[in-house]
């Protein structure tokens, strides 16, 4: 068998005209949406995801307001920069870039973001909102990978979901979502201390790798025909690799994403739809 390629960077283009049209509605209105990042320090690899977070942004309409600061700023420059965000009138959604270095404490910062513009929905508020199953801005790989198994019609109500990682960015958020009653799953949360990965994965008729180690979900983690999510993005000497052995699972699978193209460009689009969706709640 050969797994369908599940095609996030075609999902997100769907996205993207969504977001761009919404977008347009409300410059009708006279108002017009901003996103605010906040890089802080030199992190190759978070300079990468910021600069396409801000592209994306602009090529939709969305006026982006970037803030760099420097590596050594004080945990309280980092708040008062958010709390200055947070009262300006012009910015819809703030991005504040994870994880941030040395000792600053990324998830205290998160904390101060006003909930109507966490735009990455990671504040403690919107969280225990999906949690209550009530709508909110909810976190946009999890929301994201969602999205994909809707583009491509694959059920959720009634399937064995395994979501293997349990971080709160990414599969304990996606794990209470897919059980919520929008998608009614019966969701399986497996982390590093789960006996018998393998075993408890091949239950899944929806696998989710969302674990940060490469390749590691090899063809025996697969029940035959089951869709595999695949969220790791690992950079190794041969490139960017997923936390799916992708060719052999393509072989078990009925469905895959691929790493690059997959999930990480829905990250991406679910943050510009959450920005715009800050906006449009903002003028009621
Ligand atoms: P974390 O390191 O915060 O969490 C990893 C999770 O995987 C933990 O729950 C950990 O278990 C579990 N885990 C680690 N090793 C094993 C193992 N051997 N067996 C079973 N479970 C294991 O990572 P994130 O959730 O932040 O990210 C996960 C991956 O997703 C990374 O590759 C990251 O780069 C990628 N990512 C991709 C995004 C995208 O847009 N595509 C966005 C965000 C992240 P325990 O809790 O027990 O330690």
């Amino acid at each position: 068998m050969s797994a369908i390629r599940l095609d996030g960077k075609a999902v997100a283009a769907t996205v993207h005209e969504e977001v761009a049209s919404r977008v347009a509605a409300l410059a009708g209105r006279g108002k017009a949406v901003g996103l605010a990042t906040i890089l802080v320090g030199d992190d190759p690899a978070s300079h990468v995801y910021v600069r396409n977070k801000r592209r994306t942004a602009e090529k939709l309409g969305i006026t982006s307001f970037h803030h760099q600061l420097a590596a050594d700023s004080t945990q309280d420059e980092v708040e008062s920069l958010i709390r200055r965000l947070n009262t300006d009138p012009a910015v819809d959604g703030i991005l504040l870039q994870l994880p941030l270095p040395g000792d600053l404490d990324g998830e205290a910062a998160v904390d101060t973001i006003a909930p109507a513009k966490d735009a990455d929905g990671l504040h403690p508020r919107n969280l225990g909102q999906l949690v209550l199953d009530r709508p909110t801005l909810a976190p946009c790989t999890p929301s994201g990978s969602i999205r994909i198994l809707e583009h491509y019609g694959i059920p959720t109500a009634g399937a064995e979901v395994v979501v293997v990682g349990r971080s709160f960015l990414v599969g304990r958020p996606l794990a209470i979502l897919l059980g919520g009653k929008r998608y009614n799953a019966t969701v399986t949360l497996a982390h590093s201390r789960t006996k018998d990965l393998a075993a408890v994965c091949r239950r899944a008729d929806i696998l989710v790798a969302a674990i940060g180690r490469a390749e590691m979900i090899t063809a025996e983690y697969v029940r035959p025909g089951a869709t595999v999510i695949d969220v790791g993005i690992n950079r190794t000497e041969t490139g960017l690799v997923g936390d799916v052995a992708f060719d052999e699972v393509c072989e078990v699978a009925g469905a895959v994403t691929p790493v690059p193209g997959g999930v990480g460009p829905m990250t991406i689009a679910m943050l510009m739809s959450n920005t715009v969706t800050a906006a449009e709640r903002s003028i009621g």
